[in-house]
Parts: C-alpha cells; structure tokens; sequence
C-alpha cells in the first residue's frame, strides 16, 4: 500500500500512462476522475494538494458538503451516482459533470434547474453494458436515442457516455462490455455529436477501459485506500460500493 494519497495518486496515473503506452493512445489521452464518496473532506483537500482536480461522489448531499467545504479550490465535482428525481436540484447546482443520466426524465430536471448564470451541465448517458446482472443505466439499444433527446436540452452539455461493467476476470468479457461503449460514442460522432468522453474503468479495470477507448476513468480505492460505510448511509442498491 503507498504511504500517502500523494504517493497513490502517482502510482494510478503512473497505471494510467503506460495502459496509455500498451494501446499506443498519446500520454494524457486520460483522465483520472478521483472518486471520494465516503471519504472525509479532509482526504479531498490532501488530494487537491496533490494536483488531483476532478473528484466523483455518489451521494447528492455528501457532494454538495465536500464541495462548500472546499469552495475556492478550483475543484470540478462530478456526480457519478444513482439519481432521483426529486434530487436533481442540488446537483444541477452543484455539480459541473453528471455520469449518471438513463432517463430523460432526470435530464429533463437537471436541464431546467441548472442555474443560469453558470454553464451548461456536462452530461454523460449511462449504459448497462452487463445487461441483467446490471440494474444501472439505459439498454444500448436505446442509449442513442436518449443520447439524442438529452443533446437538445439547454441547460446540459452532452458529452458522451459511461458505463460500469460487472467485475470480470476475463479479458474478453470485459473488452466486450467496454467495447459497447465505444461503438455507441462512435455512432453519435457519426451523426455529428461532439462526444468526446467515455467514462469507463475503475481501480481494478482501468487497463482493459483504456485499452478499449476509455477519456476518463474513475478510480477510488485505488486512490483513497478502502471504504468503510457509516452504518447510516449504506450504498443504495444498484450503485456500485
Ligand atoms: C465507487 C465507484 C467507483 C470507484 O470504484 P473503485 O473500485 O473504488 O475504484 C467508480 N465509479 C462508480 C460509479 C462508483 O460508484
């Protein structure tokens, strides 16, 4: 285990830059998306320390805390988690990037609640690429179609896709999922949308992400070492622990 958040930061995006080196794609094809849920704002700000800019949370009030804490940083926070309706305003005030758009619906919400004064929400549609082991995200056969829709709404910025396959051991199943993936982003650039982010790969995956087309991958315990839940706010089923 490295010693510091410093020390882990470097080791992932020294994993980062030679997955980049192995898929022949340029250094800095990547982004790492720091993924702090459960983490105290103190282990944020030992991260921005570091250089670490981007963070990802998976609880609406937990991300709007961390980010009043550590205003004025210069912090981009990235929503990544499940999201109801009647949630959407914090985040659409909050937020700078949502990964976790699979219904219009809540596109729909964030759109209109996104504070005029600020940019447009960066948004990405996520897709089950795991099909029934998987609750999260929109089907592939009617991810372009969403895709789509959420490119027209005002107040939100699309910009590409996500998804979080089930673990797997194997190399195939696993470039298959994230193969999905790529071949929506791919369809829509056909069709003339500016998609330039596919949020893919994690701590334990970001090598076959990368290898398969990933812009940004989101890493925690990799980063941050082991989550331990409060015993009040245990992961809501479907999301990713
Ligand atoms: C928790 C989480 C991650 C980070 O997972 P690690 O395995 O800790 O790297 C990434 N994406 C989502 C959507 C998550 O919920």
């Amino acid at each position: 285990m490295p010693q510091t958040i410093a020390d882990a930061i470097a080791q992932v995006r020294a994993r980062i830059g030679s997955a980049c080196r192995e898929a022949g794609r340029p250094a800095g094809a990547v982004m790492l998306l720091a993924v702090s849920k459960t983490q105290p704002a103190a282990a944020v700000a030992a991260a921005a320390d570091a250089g670490q800019r981007a963070f990802g949370e998976n609880y609406v009030q937990e991300m709007v805390d961390k980010a009043h804490a550590l205003a004025g940083r210069g912090l981009e926070w990235h929503f990544i988690g499940p999201l109801q309706s009647n949630k959407t305003r914090p985040v659409a005030e909050t937020a700078d990037w949502v990964h976790s758009v699979e219904r219009l619906k809540i596109a729909g919400r964030l759109s209109a609640q996104r504070p005029a004064g600020r940019p447009p929400l960066n948004v990405l549609v996520q897709v089950n690429v795991s099909g029934e082991a998987s609750k999260s995200g929109c089907a592939p056969d009617t991810a372009l179609e969403l895709a789509r829709a959420v490119a027209r709404l005002p107040g939100l910025r699309l910009r590409g896709l996500m998804c979080i396959p089930e673990p797997s051991d194997d190399a195939a199943v696993l470039a298959a999922r994230f193969g999905t993936l790529t071949r929506l982003q791919a369809a829509l650039q056909a069709e003339g949308y500016a998609v330039d982010t596919l949020s893919m790969g994690m701590s334990a995956d970001l090598e076959a992400a990368v290898a398969a087309g990933s812009t940004m991958v989101r890493v925690g315990t990799a980063v941050f070492g082991a989550r331990t839940y409060p015993q009040t706010e245990a992961p809501q089923e479907g999301s990713t622990p």
